[in-house]
């Protein structure tokens, strides 16, 4: 079987849909490009009850990259992202018709919702692990959830990096906790790039988000005065992604969610706004950062540098590959899987002896 005959015998048996299927329930999102309702399905079907509750997004015209992201995902790295059910054009295209996209609903919480509560990271313990450790409260255990959660973060990046994808906008708003699978699944494709098979477009500036993003896409987006509205291809090869490395846009982005889990005191939206002020302001040198505000640091930052510094700083070792100024300085996601922060299984059995 060639991938061909497979991805169109996958779309002939996969269940279609259409505007009169969907039951609106609560809405979840509202952004420029689209608004987003957790929905079930009207009780046409004997058997629809299976299909459990959906996500619909009724998108504007991004939302043709979205769909072609989506099917791609499901077929090249389907544990990465929420899990995609379908998508079709609701209208017609020249009428100003709407693209609908349906995903299972993977869960209530995203990785914003559970680092806002005061509980964080006990409030993901059971979630992720199934069951509590055996481990006094304090930074060992807050570290080992931490690292979970990063390792599910990087792993899903990996699948989506491999697959010639970048997301763009690698966010905790955009991280859903998926119930089923117990692990933390990436959504919103709505910004991403294929750059292996040429379908990208230039985003415009408002599609980032300025809380996460790395440097280089400012001076991306300041240098293309003119970007298309609509999605266009280009031929980018696998030598452009060597050279350019654009992956690593994501990476920053990771690394800046795992200093808001490492220190309490970033979780904020106006405590981050101003973390990257000052990291600007030592030209985005996080060891530079790091002599300027621990000196007279509050107890809570005080704590992430502690936590960070466990197992002999490997954790600060891994935060510092991953932000980093030059994109090509920073480390990928199948390295970061691979670094030694992600086996300190040696640290834990040390505790369970102690
Ligand atoms: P946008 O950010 O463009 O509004 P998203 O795709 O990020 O759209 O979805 C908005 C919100 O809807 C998410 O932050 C999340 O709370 C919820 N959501 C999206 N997809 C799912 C899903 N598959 N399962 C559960 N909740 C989801
Ligand atoms: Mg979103």
């Amino acid at each position: 079987f060639d991938m061909f005959v497979l991805a169109f015998l996958e779309r002939l048996f996969r269940p279609t849909f259409k505007k009169d299927d969907f039951v609106l329930g609560k809405k979840l999102g509202e952004g420029a490009f689209g608004v987003v309702y957790k929905v079930s399905l009207a009780d046409k079907k004997p058997n629809s009850k299976k299909e459990g509750d959906l996500v619909l997004k009724k998108a504007t015209e991004y939302g043709a990259v979205e769909i072609w992201m989506n099917e791609r995902v499901r077929r090249a790295c389907a544990n990465s992202c929420a899990d995609f059910v379908y998508g079709f054009l609701e209208g017609s295209s020249k009428k100003g018709g709407e693209y609908w996209l349906v995903w299972r609903f993977e869960g209530e919480a995203t990785l914003s919702d559970l680092i806002q509560s005061k509980e964080f990271p006990y409030n993901v313990e059971t979630m992720i692990l199934g069951e509590v450790q055996n481990l006094p409260k304090g930074l060992a255990r807050e570290n080992k959830i931490i690292q979970t959660i990063m390792r599910q973060i990087l792993f899903a990046l990996d699948g989506l990096h491999s697959t010639g994808i970048v997301h763009r906008d690698i966010k905790p708003q955009n991280i859903i906790f998926s119930e089923g699978s117990r692990t933390f699944k990436i959504i919103d494709l709505g910004a991403a790039a294929d750059l292996r098979v040429g379908i990208n477009y230039i985003p415009k500036e408002f599609l980032l988000d300025p809380r996460y993003a790395a440097p280089e896409q400012y001076i991306m987006s300041t240098q293309t005065p003119s970007a298309p509205s609509a999605p266009v291809a280009t031929a980018l090869s696998p030598v452009l992604w060597q050279l350019n490395l654009p992956d690593r846009f994501d990476i920053y982005s990771a690394g800046l969610i795992f200093l808001q889990m490492a220190f309490p005191s970033l979780r904020t939206d106006s405590s981050l706004i101003q973390f990257n002020r000052q990291l600007k302001r030592c030209d985005y040198d996080l060891i530079a950062w790091r002599n300027t505000v621990e000196p007279r640091a509050s107890p809570d930052l005080r704590k992430g540098f502690e936590l960070l510094d466990l197992d002999n700083g490997i954790g600060w070792e891994l935060l510092t590959s991953m932000v980093r100024y030059k994109a090509r300085q920073r480390i990928s996601a199948k390295a970061a899987l691979a670094h030694p922060y992600f086996d300190s299984e040696g640290l834990l059995a040390l505790s369970f002896v102690q």
